[in-house]
């Protein structure tokens, strides 16, 4: 095994590559291609490599570290980067020209190679979709012959497939996003019990409002994100509410997490504390984080580039929304079910997004119709990935539809399940634009099993 080591964002997916390449330009990557002896596979490029599924993992092969991220051009409706430039830099200097991004997810250190051809979520806007790449419109790739390839919506088959083709096509260098007019965007929050939600859902959506959720379990308790564009918003933008959400969320709500996980070893005490932290953030989010004027671009958090004790992780599946109500009763149920059973539970709050039917990628989760998400977070203490195991299970079981890169643990009868013969039909491209496998690594190897 090689002496590398790379880890993921959060430190728990390692990878040890032959060989690791900074890319600083094009050329950088097509020498890549042109020596396999020196530059063995499996070649895998990322971004910030904040992903939570080994897709980025290079063991024995090529490691690209994605350096290129200088904004190229910022026109009326449009926005072309190169792959490394990462949407924290990308969303203030759209703001500087009255510019947003349709998607404002809260992960700033995503990459617009990433985000061109790998999953993502959000709440959705009405009308809008809640995928960062299905705002991509065009990118530049070098395929692993070491040729150049540029690919637009005037392709939109293959754009579609380069949507979710977590760079087993090819190495992006360049990404082109449609981009819109800054638009002021009002927010508040409100607590449901469980019972009330899911009898409330229908009202809710008809609301049209995006809805994302904080989801608690062991209190029975939902706390609904609702946001909606507000054109009409009068004086200054309030620019301290979703500091206060990104300061909870990203930094003080893990540590939290983490320094009472080290301390606190007796498990009722300890969830206890959690629990009462927890009825303070939903304090806090129902009469802070409420305004009717806030900045798209605030939502999206600075992560550290070396992450620290604030650290955090999640995984997700997506569910048919008509099937949601009853999804999330029995998740309540399971995560109690198997704390007993188990004596493990997250000790972080959970979370969900509900996000608009969306083909533009072909392993769109929400490919069938509109989902709702059930995102489990944790800073990873002892029993969560055995916890991921059950609940990839249980969401299998129900239909769940997993994201190749955000996903831990997804096998190879469950990605079948989930995306049947669309997964078949990605296989088929894959090959024609990579058929001696440079870019495939063993977990696409794995997921890929029933088709290769
Ligand atoms: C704390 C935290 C919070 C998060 N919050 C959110 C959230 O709110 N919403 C959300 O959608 N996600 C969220 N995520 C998940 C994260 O956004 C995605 O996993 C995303 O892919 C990360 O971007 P990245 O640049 O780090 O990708 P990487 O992990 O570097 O790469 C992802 C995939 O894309 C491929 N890839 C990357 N760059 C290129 C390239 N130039 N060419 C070809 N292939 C490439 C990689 O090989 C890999 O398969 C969060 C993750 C963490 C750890």
């Amino acid at each position: 095994m090689s002496d590398l080591t790379v880890t993921n964002w959060f430190g728990d997916l390692v990878s040890h590559p032959q060989v690791i390449v900074d890319a600083n330009s094009v050329d950088d990557i097509v020498k890549i291609f042109k020596n396999p002896g020196q530059y063995p596979s499996p070649v895998r490029a990322v971004g910030s490599n904040h992903s939570t599924a080994p897709c980025g993992v290079a063991d024995g092969g090529t490691l690209i570290r994605m350096k290129m991220n200088r904004i190229l051009n910022i026109g009326a409706d449009t926005l072309t980067v190169e792959a490394g430039a990462i949407h924290i830099d990308m969303a203030q200097e759209l703001e500087k020209h009255n510019l947003q991004f349709y998607v404002n997810t809260e992960i700033g250190r995503l990459s617009a190679g990433s985000a061109a051809c790998a999953g993502t979520k959000d709440g959705s806007f009405p009308g809008e979709y809640g995928q960062v790449g299905s705002y991509v419109t065009g990118v530049k790739m070098v395929l692993p012959s070491g040729d150049l390839l540029t690919v637009t919506d005037e392709q939109p088959e293959l754009m579609q497939k380069v949507r979710s083709s977590y760079g087993t096509f090819g190495i992006i260098y360049e990404v082109t996003y449609k981009i819109r007019p800054l638009l002021p965007m009002h927010v508040h929050h409100k607590t449901y019990k469980l019972a009330e939600f899911v009898s409330a859902l229908p009202e809710l959506k008809a609301l049209n409002y995006s809805m994302m959720y904080y989801i608690f379990p062991f209190d029975d308790l939902i706390t609904v994100e609702f946001r909606k564009y507000n054109p009409g918003a009068k004086g200054d933008p309030n620019r301290t509410a979703w500091a206060l959400r990104n300061y909870i969320w990203g930094t003080s709500g893990p540590k939290f997490g983490h320094d009472i996980e080290q301390t606190v070893s007796v498990p009722s005490i300890r969830y206890g504390i959690i629990d009462s932290f927890n009825a303070a953030w939903r304090f806090k989010l129902e009469n802070i984080v409420s305004s009717d004027y806030t900045i798209p671009g605030d939502q999206i958090i600075r992560y550290p580039e070396v992450s620290d004790d604030s650290r955090y992780t999640f995984s997700l599946f997506a569910f048919d929304e008509r099937q949601y109500s009853q999804t999330i009763t029995e998740f309540f149920q399971f995560c109690r079910d198997y704390y007993n059973q188990h004596g493990y539970r997250c000790n972080l709050l959970d979370v969900g997004y509900r996000i608009a039917q969306d083909q533009k990628a072909l392993l769109s989760y929400s490919f069938d119709g509109p989902v709702m998400t059930i995102d489990p977070v944790s800073t990873g203490n002892p029993g969560w990935k055995e916890f991921l195991g059950a609940y990839n299970q249980f969401c299998s079981d129900r239909n769940g539809k997993p994201l190749l890169n955000q996903t831990f643990g997804v096998t190879p009868e469950m990605a079948k399940k989930a995306f049947g013969k669309r997964l078949a039909e990605f296989e088929e491209t894959r090959k024609a634009y990579d058929p001696g496998n440079r870019l495939l690594n063993n977990y696409f190897r794995s997921v890929l099993s029933g088709y290769i």
